[in-house]
């Protein structure tokens, strides 16, 4: 392995990356609630057709899937976290990450 970086910098980066990664649930969470509220409810929310509304959390829950992809990677391999919330260690590098 080599080793182009000090692991005290890997492990503020990837702070980093799991703050941005915690801020992206935020979108996630209010276009679930939007499409609950939309759901059998014909007249739509916040003034928006129920299509709109549709249509703006899909493509919120998308481009914070994108964005996950692109984020949630480690500092020192670059290869995706995958799903672990708070990885002590990269499963596929093993550099220490928190
Ligand atoms: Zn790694």
């Amino acid at each position: 392995m080599e080793l182009n970086r000090s692991n005290t910098e890997i492990i503020e980066e990837f702070k980093k990356r799991r703050t941005r990664q915690i801020m992206a649930v935020g979108p996630i969470i209010l276009a679930f609630i939007a499409l609950l509220s939309v759901e059998g409810n014909p007249t739509g929310i916040f003034g928006l057709p129920p299509n709109i509304v549709l249509g703006i959390s899909f493509a919120l829950i998308i481009s914070v899937l994108i964005f996950s992809l692109f984020n949630w990677r480690c500092p020192a391999c670059n290869k995706y976290l995958g799903k672990a919330i708070n990885p002590k260690f990269c499963a596929k590098c093993g550099v220490q990450l928190s």
